[in-house]
C-alpha cells in the first residue's frame, strides 16, 4: 500500500480524497465531530503542499436527494477547524481564490457540474453534497466512478470506518487513479497492527452495544488470543439467555441464540457475563439492581450492576492490551449511562499507566466523549465495524482495492 505522507510533489495535483465526515447528527445538527476533526490532518497536510483538494463523504443512510442528511453541516464544522469560510456554489465560482472551502450541492452526474468543480481554483477547497445520494456509489456504477476519476490526478482514502464497504469512492476509484492511504487511514493502520502484533499479555477485549452480529467474527478471532472477554450490553444479554436466564424485554437478537451458545462452548473459559444488572420496564420506570437470576418478565436490562463493574474492572487491572467496542448499557439515558461510564474510566486510566488500548465505534467514542475520557486512550479509531473486521484478519474491500491500485 502507498502512503500520501511519503509521496514527495503534490504540487498543482489534483486529490480527490474520501474523508469520513460521518458523525452523529439529528435533524441537520451534529452531535459529535471526532470523525470530521480526525480527517483535518490530511486535509490540511494536502493543501500545504499545493494540490487541490476535492472531499467527498457521506453521512447518515439517506435514500436518494434528502436535504436533511446534507452534508452541509459537515462542511460547515470543517470550516470552522480549518479556520475557512464557508461558499455554497450552486452554478458560479467565486470570482477571487478565497482560500475558502467551496460547498457543491448540485448533482455530480451532470457533466456541467464536473465541468465546474474543474475550474476551481488550485486553492479553494471543494467539498461534495453526501455521495451516497447517488445510488450509483452503492451500486458500483462504472460509468459514475469514472465521471468522478476525471476530475483528479490521485485519490487518497483516509476514511477507515468505510474500509469494509464495497462502494465507488472505497473500492472503485484506487482502481481507476493511483491511490494513497491518507494520515489519518495510515495510522489507523499502524495502532491496530501494533495491537495484533504484540505478544503482550493479558490481553482483554470489552464487548458491549446493540447487536452481536456485527461482533461475531470479532469475538471468535480475538477470542482465540485474548485472555479474557468481558460482555455487556446486547451481547451480554443474548449470552445470558443462552445459559439458561430470564431476560424479560432487555434488547436481544434471538436468532443469535444458537451461535451465542457455540461461542459459549468455545470460549466458556475466557468469557465474563455480568453477575448483576440495572433493570427497569421498557418504559424506563422502576429502575434498580438486581443479580441476573432475578430479571422478571416485564423488566429490560438496560445497564451492568456494580458488582459486574467491580469484576471487571479487576480484569482491567491486570491487562496490559485492551480492546473496547460498544457501550455496556443504554448510555444515551442517564440512568443507564454509569456502568459504560465507570468503564470509560477505568479504561482510560489504565491507558496511562502500563497498558495499550484501544477504543472504536461510533456510540463507543461518542460515550467516551462524554465521559470526558477520549483524549486518554491511547488510540481511538474511527471505525466501529470496520475495527472489528480488521482485528478479525478479514479483507477489508477499501483495504484491498488501495493495495492492487497503481
Ligand atoms: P458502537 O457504535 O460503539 O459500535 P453499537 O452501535 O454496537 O456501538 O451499540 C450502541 C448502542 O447499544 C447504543 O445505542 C446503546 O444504547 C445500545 N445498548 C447497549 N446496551 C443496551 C441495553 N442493555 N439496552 C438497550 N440498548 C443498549
Ligand atoms: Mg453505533
Amino acid at each position: 500500500m502507498k502512503f500520501i505522507s511519503q509521496h514527495k510533489n503534490l504540487k498543482g495535483k489534483t486529490v480527490l480524497l474520501r474523508a469520513d465526515f460521518d458523525d452523529p447528527h439529528q435533524g441537520g445538527r451534529l452531535l459529535d465531530d471526532y470523525r470530521i476533526r480526525m480527517s483535518t490532518e490530511t486535509i490540511k497536510f494536502l493543501h500545504q503542499r499545493g494540490a487541490k483538494v476535492i472531499v467527498v463523504s457521506k453521512t447518515g443512510r439517506p435514500d436518494g436527494f434528502d436535504v436533511s442528511e446534507s452534508l452541509m453541516p459537515e462542511a460547515r464544522r470543517l470550516a470552522d477547524l480549518l479556520n475557512k469560510k464557508l461558499v455554497v456554489v450552486k452554478d458560479r465560482l467565486p470570482e477571487y481564490d478565497l482560500n475558502h472551502i467551496i460547498f457543491f450541492p448540485g448533482d455530480i452526474r451532470e457533466q456541467k457540474n464536473i465541468d465546474l468543480i474543474k475550474k476551481v481554483h488550485p486553492k479553494d477547497l471543494v467539498v461534495l453534497e453526501n455521495i451516497r445520494f447517488y445510488q450509483e456509489e452503492q451500486n458500483l456504477d462504472r460509468k459514475f466512478a469514472k465521471s468522478l476519476a476525471s476530475i483528479a490526478d490521485l485519490y487518497v482514502d483516509d476514511a477507515f470506518a468505510m474500509a469494509h464497504r464495497n462502494e465507488v469512492t472505497t473500492a472503485v476509484l484506487p482502481e481507476l487513479l493511483p491511490g494513497f492511504a491518507g494520515l489519518r487511514l495510515e495510522k489507523e493502520i499502524k495502532a491496530l497492527d501494533k495491537l495484533l502484533t504484540s505478544r503482550t499479555h493479558p490481553f482483554l477485549v470489552l464487548m458491549g452495544g446493540a447487536k452481536i452480529s456485527d461482533k461475531v467474527g470479532a469475538i471468535k478471532s480475538l477470542g482465540r488470543h485474548a485472555d479474557k472477554i468481558l460482555i455487556g450490553g446486547g451481547p451480554a444479554n443474548l449470552f445470558l439467555l443462552a445459559k439458561g436466564y430470564e431476560i424479560g424485554k432487555s434488547i436481544c437478537e434471538k436468532d443469535q441464540l444458537k451461535l451465542a451458545k457455540e461461542l459459549w462452548r468455545n470460549f466458556k473459559d475466557k468469557l465474563i457475563l455480568p453477575v448483576d444488572v440495572l433493570v427497569a420496564k421498557p418504559d424506563f420506570s422502576d429502575p434498580h439492581f438486581v443479580g441476573v437470576d432475578q430479571v422478571k418478565k416485564d423488566q429490560a436490562i438496560f445497564d451492568i450492576g456494580p458488582k459486574t463493574i467491580l469484576e471487571f474492572a479487576m480484569q482491567i487491572k491486570t491487562a496490559k492490551k485492551m480492546v473496547w467496542n460498544g457501550p455496556m448499557g443504554h448510555y444515551e439515558i442517564k440512568n443507564f449511562s454509569h456502568g459504560t461510564f465507570a468503564i470509560a474510566e477505568l479504561f482510560a486510566s489504565k491507558c496511562q499507566r502500563n497498558c495499550y488500548g484501544v477504543a472504536g465505534g461510533g456510540d463507543s467514542v461518542s460515550a467516551l466523549t462524554r465521559a470526558k475520557v477520549l483524549d486518554q486512550i491511547d488510540f481511538v479509531s474511527t471505525g466501529g465495524g470496520a475495527m472489528l473486521d480488521y482485528l478479525a484478519g478479514e479483507k477489508l474491500p477499501a483495504l484491498e482495492a488501495l493495495e492492487h491500485s497503481k
